[in-house]
């Protein structure tokens, strides 16, 4: 029995860069380090929200340190 060995070949694909074979849900090519697209989910969507995301909790977080600096000088 094998099967373990098929799964891990049914979840094969070639590299697009290298041409290596690499596991279907990797992001980065273990060999040549470039990009993959993962077959389970579209992570350019994940990473441009998680970027949006994180954009705005620096913004906020510059904004809440620009405040408490000016609060600061106000006080003192
Ligand atoms: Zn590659």
């Amino acid at each position: 029995m094998k099967e373990k060995k098929s799964s891990i070949e049914k979840h094969s694909v070639a590299c697009p860069h290298c041409g290596k074979t690499v596991l279907d849900h990797m992001t980065q090519c273990p060999f040549c380090n470039g990009k993959l697209k993962s077959a389970y989910y579209d992570t350019s969507n994940i990473d441009s929200a998680e970027k949006r995301k994180w954009k705005l909790i620096i913004l906020v977080a510059t904004l809440v340190v620009v405040a408490a600096i000016v609060v600061i000088r106000a006080v003192i």
